[in-house]
């Protein structure tokens, strides 16, 4: 028998490439996203009609209870979050319902209606904060220093306590940055890949970033909810980071984009106050190899290929509309 899964923020990019993915495995899916069905953006658009949508909100326990009820799923991913660091700045009591409080009641809602439910929380490696050691691993001390970070770590520590306490079969995927076509554009990534595309394509003529020394682990979300789909298919939960282990700068980010479409960067970029942030972190990369030895799990994009197949992406959309 097929089995069922239930995605929260299914409209997200990792929702896109979950739903996808799980299709092809034959599951039912049931998404859930806070806004009406005819609001999505586009990244589910092409699956509306194979999943069943839901209204429903981390900040409403009785829509998770229902939900749960009518889904019995199989299956819960839980990608619902305020997802972006420096609005956790300016919403921090938003960040913290949603991003923290919003998973106990998940965690609640499978304990009363469903309790062998496996569940998948979505952590980041944002929980390192600015870590001691490099890379990070699953035994590395979390330090968060965002509100963000601050929320995910209460969600991923009680994620933890329901599984050893309660026996619930939760996981945690620490996760490192994790990038596509996708991707929001107010992250960096999108951000610069669009830009070049429309800056190539005469329809920008300036690029305004902040801090160009930030270093990231930069993967494909592809890559990743793969490694989030083993992680419930193991005998026992656990926790994983998921991470390329390779470190880049934006500077590199900027140059490869740019260089791909023969533009040279430093003439359209512009470094502006307004874009850098009251903590940045450089120290992020992960040590990926219990996902590696345990779930089999490697990633297949580099660095490069990812940057590249962004850019492509952006030049073919504006393409389309020019
Ligand atoms: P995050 O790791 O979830 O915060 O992902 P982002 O893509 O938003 O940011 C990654 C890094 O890029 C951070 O260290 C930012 O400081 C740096 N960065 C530099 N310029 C920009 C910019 O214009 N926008 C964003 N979002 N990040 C920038």
């Amino acid at each position: 028998m097929s089995k069922t899964a239930l995605i929260t923020g299914v409209a997200g990019q990792d929702g896109a490439y979950l739903t996808e993915l799980l299709l092809e495995k034959n599951y039912r899916v049931f998404g859930m996203d806070r806004q009406a069905p005819e609001d999505y953006v586009d990244n589910i658009e092409h699956l509306k009609n194979k999943i069943i949508l839901r209204r429903g909100n981390l900040m409403d326990q009785m829509s998770l209870i229902d939900l749960i009820e009518e889904a019995q799923p199989d299956e819960i991913y839980n990608f619902a979050a305020q997802s972006f660091i420096p609005l956790s700045w300016k919403e921090p009591v938003i960040t913290g319902d949603v991003n923290a409080l919003g998973v106990t009641r998940i965690l609640e809602a499978i304990r009363r209606v469903k309790p062998d439910v496996k569940f998948y929380q979505a952590s980041s490696s944002e929980l390192f904060g600015k870590p001691e050691t490099k890379p990070q691993n699953e035994n590395t001390p979390f330090n968060p220093g965002t509100p963000y970070g601050t929320a995910k770590l209460y969600a991923h520590n009680i994620t933890a306590n329901y599984r050893d306490k309660l026996g619930l079969f939760s996981c945690s995927g620490i996760l490192y940055n994790h990038e596509s076509p996708r991707r929001g554009k107010e992250f960096v990534t999108r951000k610069i890949t669009l830009s070049a595309a429309k800056i190539k394509l005469g329809l920008q003529k300036e690029l305004h970033l902040g801090n160009l020394d930030a270093h990231r682990d930069w993967g494909f979300a592809k890559d990743y909810v793969h490694a989030m789909w083993l992680m419930l298919q193991q005998d026992e939960p656990d926790d994983y980071v998921i991470a390329t282990g390779e470190e880049h700068s934006v500077r590199e980010l900027v140059e490869t984009a740019f260089s791909h479409l023969g533009l040279e960067w430093e003439k359209y970029v512009v470094q502006d106050p307004k874009f850098f942030r009251p903590v940045d972190l450089n120290m992020l990369v992960g040590d990926s190899s219990k996902a590696r030895k345990r779930l089999n799990w490697k990633p297949s994009v580099s660095f490069d290929q990812l940057v590249k197949l962004m850019v492509d992406s952006d030049v073919k959309e504006l393409e389309k509309s020019l």
